[in-house]
């Protein structure tokens, strides 16, 4: 072989994974092509462009398919009205020719630049777009990334600017596991993936197949793949799998699964998706320096907002904007709080290898509590302190299927959102779901009487749905006169799931006549509808009128959220809809005043 690596060598193979069915020739494919194809000291420069999510070398691109379309508009030097142009804004939709595409990104954009690009391969190497992606990574605003989309549109054909639009987008589509990927690349690379977090170091330290690599330990400032919990339906099936083991049972919390790697006066918050959240030092760091016990270890753990005046969690999702107000030194009764409830490594050694109950032992020695800031969360920890009197503890040790029953039903009387039961014998192995964890969660809760509320508007969905509604803005009835019927509807929230096919058909084709096209900005918004500008709630049609709009019952977990998106005061999580309320006239849908009634009597308050 000689010369670089082609990038349209590259496109064959993921055309021919793409096209083949069997798991089997999609690796002997990629076999092929590292055998016969690419360099040996090109595997990381290829591997990360068949594995975009686990590359980290390259900071993000900040392209979600609405910016990528604007930047590639303005790539292709197109008016923004152009019919081209409008097919790449709204893609989930797809213009008249491009129905069978709608809702695939790379595909519509396919479609634009067919019409553009030759045929001919741009004969771009992998090293040269691997150069360019860094650059687009790197670029500080749009007319930046168009240009370097420019200089990539100049440099390969339609079918090799597809891929690339799906390398950016991280969806390649290839429908072949990464798991797959790593084992037919080299026998010890998914395990040693696991635990660095590194896809260069492992493209370049397992070059050769045939030489074993003697397995790797957890490090200190490498971020490694975390344990997981395996999903079972209820406390006696949980209890049947630990039988006869030593148990504890902790609240399964709702913030960040963040794991701190402390080194002398330096500390790095990884998390899940091993990115390194520097923003978490401040106020953060001072506390690991002096409250952690030992020069250098790895704890997992949770990080969530403590309440001091409320005394109890915040919602899930204030993490950032606490981080943010730590930064800017801005006093608040809320600030970031770290659940350590695991230990991985201790001084100088790893211990994953130890049992649970021994790491919890180190936990216990390690972390010097401070209240709401830094907590335990092992049986007779500091966390269970924070409890108000009568109230259930977050961690216990269960004896019984009693203990486990109960436990659960006061974790989520409490409003968490489930339980992690761990056997206490079990060592703690990266990315691992095979039940050392059991996770129980309850299924939607539904709110003391039905949700029942107004379609106002429509999304369109993408894959199989693309082109057509696929969920709903419904919203509430801003709260009549007496003996009236409601002026006004106030959006709430965005739903989609829990209709079958058939029902979800049978109400879009009822609203179908009258559903108006959305136009931005908010242009035609029939003035009964009071809603936000926040881009999340933009729906892609308008319903025109109430009195043509149909009623749906929605449950949700009980918790609400306070809400940007929505211009309702609250909205929920999870929501789902419970059925169609075909009999029930449009002005009996719930009002606000009823919705915050409903929200305070199950908030106990
Ligand atoms: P889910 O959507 O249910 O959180 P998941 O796939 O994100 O599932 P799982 O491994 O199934 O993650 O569940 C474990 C997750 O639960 C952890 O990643 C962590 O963020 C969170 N968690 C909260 N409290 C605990 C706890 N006490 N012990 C372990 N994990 C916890």
């Amino acid at each position: 072989m000689s010369g670089e690596t082609k990038f349209s060598v590259l496109v064959s193979l993921f055309n021919w994974m793409q096209k083949s069915k069997s798991s089997a020739v999609k690796r002997s494919k990629f076999r092929k092509f590292l055998d016969t194809f690419c360099r040996p000291r090109e595997y990381f420069s290829a591997i990360r462009l068949i594995l975009p999510t686990l590359d980290r070398e390259r900071g993000t691109y900040g392209l979600k398919e609405s910016v990528l379309a604007a930047c590639l508009v303005d790539a292709l030097g197109m008016s923004r009205d152009s019919e081209d142009a409008q097919r790449l804004f709204n893609w989930r939709r797809g213009g008249p020719k491009s129905g069978a595409n709608a809702g695939n990104f790379a595909m519509v954009a396919n479609e634009v630049l067919q019409r553009r690009q030759g045929m001919t391969s741009g004969g771009l190497t992998i090293n040269e777009l691997n150069d360019l992606l860094d650059r687009l990574a790197s670029s500080e605003n749009r007319s930046e990334k168009a240009s370097v989309l420019s200089t990539l549109i100049k440099n390969t054909n339609a079918q090799e600017m597809k891929w690339i639009v799906m390398i950016i987008l991280k969806d390649l589509k290839l429908g072949i596991s990464e798991k797959s990927i790593f084992h037919e690349f080299h026998p010890d690379a998914e395990d040693l993936f696991n635990v660095t977090c590194d896809l260069k170091l492992v493209c370049e330290k397992l070059r050769d197949r045939s030489q074993r690599h003697k397995r790797q330990d957890i490090e200190v400032g490498k971020p490694v793949r975390p344990q997981l919990a395996m999903r079972v339906n209820n406390a006696a099936t949980a209890w049947k799998k630990f039988h006869g083991k030593e148990v504890v049972a902790e609240c399964k919390f709702d913030g960040d699964r963040i794991q701190i790697h402390k080194n002398g006066t330096d500390a790095h918050f990884f998390s899940r998706n091993f990115l390194d959240h520097s923003e978490y030092e401040h106020g953060m760091l001072d506390i690991i320096i002096q409250n952690i016990l030992v020069d250098r270890c790895i704890l997992d753990g949770e990080m969530l907002v403590w309440d001091k005046s409320l005394n109890r969690f915040a919602e899930f999702g204030s993490n950032q904007e606490i981080a943010k107000s730590a930064r800017e030194g801005l006093a608040s009764d809320r600030e970031l709080c770290y659940v350590a409830f695991d230990i991985l490594y201790y001084g100088d050694t790893s211990v994953i290898h130890q049992s649970l109950k021994e790491r919890h032992e180190l936990l216990r020695k390690v972390v010097k509590p401070i209240k709401g800031r830094l907590e335990l969360l092992v049986p007779d920890g500091s966390l269970n302190n924070l409890r108000h009197p009568g109230e259930p503890c977050w961690s216990i040790s269960v004896h019984g299927l009693e203990d486990v029953e109960r436990f659960f039903k006061e974790t989520i009387e409490n409003r968490d959102e489930g339980i992690v039961l761990k056997d206490l014998s079990s060592k703690w192995e990266p990315s691992d779901r095979s039940g050392k964890w059991l996770k129980l969660k309850p299924d939607y809760v539904r709110a003391s009487s039905d949700l029942d509320v107004l379609i106002i508007g429509g999304y369109y969905g993408s894959g199989r749905r693309g082109g057509g509604v696929a969920q709903f803005l419904v919203g509430l009835a801003e709260c009549p006169a007496p003996n009236t019927y409601p002026r006004r509807f106030i959006s709430f929230c965005r739903v989609g799931t829990g209709l079958s096919e058939d029902e979800l058909d049978a109400v879009i084709t009822k609203l179908k006549p009258y559903l108006r096209k959305y136009e931005y900005p908010r242009k035609g918004t029939p003035s009964f509808y009071q809603v936000t500008d926040h881009v999340r709630e933009r729906p892609d049609v308008w319903v025109e009128s109430p009195e043509k709009s149909i009623i749906l019952a929605i449950t949700s977990d009980i918790r609400t959220i306070s809400s940007e998106v929505f211009a309702a005061p609250y909205s929920i999580r999870f929501p789902r809809i419970d059925r169609v309320k075909w009999d029930k006239p449009w002005h009996e849908c719930l009002d606000v005043q009823s919705f915050m009634d409903l929200v305070q009597s199950s908030n106990g308050t």
